[in-house]
């Protein structure tokens, strides 16, 4: 049985006996005694229920119901008036339990690993997957490693994420750790580190597993070259499955941390272009222009991390209370240590 606001006829559960329910925003779903799912309100006019099948797992999220299958494989189904969630990609390959949110979804693998996927306003998510962020130290070929380089960069992660938790109250990047704290792989390098491709290929190579990353290369490292960054600095870049940083390049701009910091939030899907705020840097729009002392400006100001602010009058990009536009706090790279995920 059902309780609560029965709008659009969420509570009108069909009769007969099921193993499970999840109840969603829009509709709920259920897996019956003979392993079929049923979904129920808001749903068969907007095409919200479950495809035929046998099912160990469902859940209704808000925008999308997800399953996984008998043979361990997940679906995702929505609206499709919406475009988007009909053709939902879902990862391959098997998964043991599923959890469906507001446009996206995570799920969990048979070795105990999260992955999300989805979009949430057209932001994408890191790599599709809820992380953790693994630290790289990539040093190219024709480069000479330098010493004390392990422990600036774990440092350095250290600082961003000592001031993000200064920020929200508690909340920082779900960064891979090792026995005694963040953990930094070194990853020796094929070639010259000038292409981005070919670094992110190597890594995941030796990582044996495709998972966000955060690199410093050593060097010159031109794979690190920001193409929106030219206002900020040029020697990074924050994209969703990456940052890249060049430790040399970016040396002259003061404090590593800053930029690493400003790059990470990039990851988390900042600025989103529904943020009052929007700035254009080399024309795309990623950064914001009310207050210098926002994290996200689009100049480098010089200011140290300790006196930027995540989101200057929480209004652009974190914690600004607009379903309608992209929030950071809602990114699953981005925990509170006392969440499970
Ligand atoms: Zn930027």
């Amino acid at each position: 049985m059902c309780w609560g606001d029965n709008k659009h006829g969420r509570l009108e559960a069909p009769e007969g006996r099921f193993k499970s329910v999840s109840a969603g925003f829009w509709f709920s779903c259920g897996i019956r005694d003979d392993d079929t799912a049923t979904c129920w309100g808001n749903n068969l006019k907007r095409g919200y229920n479950a495809p035929d099948g046998r099912y160990l797992d469902v859940s209704a999220g808000q925008g999308l119901g997800c399953g996984v299958r008998e043979d361990n494989y997940v679906v995702c189904w929505g609206p499709p008036t919406a475009g988007r969630f009909g053709e939902l990609d879902v990862p391959s390959g098997p998964f043991l339990s599923v959890s469906a949110g507001q446009s996206a979804a995570c799920g969990l693998r048979p070795d105990g690993t999260p992955e999300c996927w989805g979009e949430v306003n057209q932001t994408a998510w890191s790599s599709l997957t809820a992380g953790p962020i693994q630290v790289v130290y990539a040093v190219p070929v024709d480069v000479e490693p330098a010493p004390g380089r392990v422990e600036q960069i774990a440092g350095a992660m250290a600082d961003v994420q000592e001031w993000l938790r200064g920020q929200t109250g508690g909340r920082h990047l779900r960064l891979a750790r090792g026995s005694d704290g963040i953990s930094v792989v070194t990853v020796n390098l094929s070639d010259n580190g000038a292409n981005r491709d070919d670094v992110l290929a190597e890594i995941y190579e030796q990582l044996g597993k495709r998972t966000p990353l955060a690199v410093f290369g050593e060097g010159e490292f031109s794979a690190a070259s920001g193409s929106y960054e030219t206002g900020y600095v040029s020697c990074a870049h924050g994209g969703r499955d990456a940052v890249m940083l060049s430790i040399v390049r970016c040396r002259p701009h003061g404090s590593i941390a800053v930029v690493v910091a400003h790059e990470m939030v990039h990851m988390l899907g900042a600025v989103p272009d529904c943020a009052p705020n929007i700035a254009a840097t080399a024309g795309v729009l990623v950064h914001v222009d009310d207050a210098r002392n926002d994290i996200m400006y689009y100049q480098h100001t010089g200011i140290p991390l300790s006196r930027l602010i995540l989101d200057v009058g929480r209004d652009d990009y974190y914690m600004h209370g607009r379903d309608d536009c992209y929030d950071i706090a809602v990114n699953p790279l981005f925990v509170h240590p006392d969440s499970q995920f």
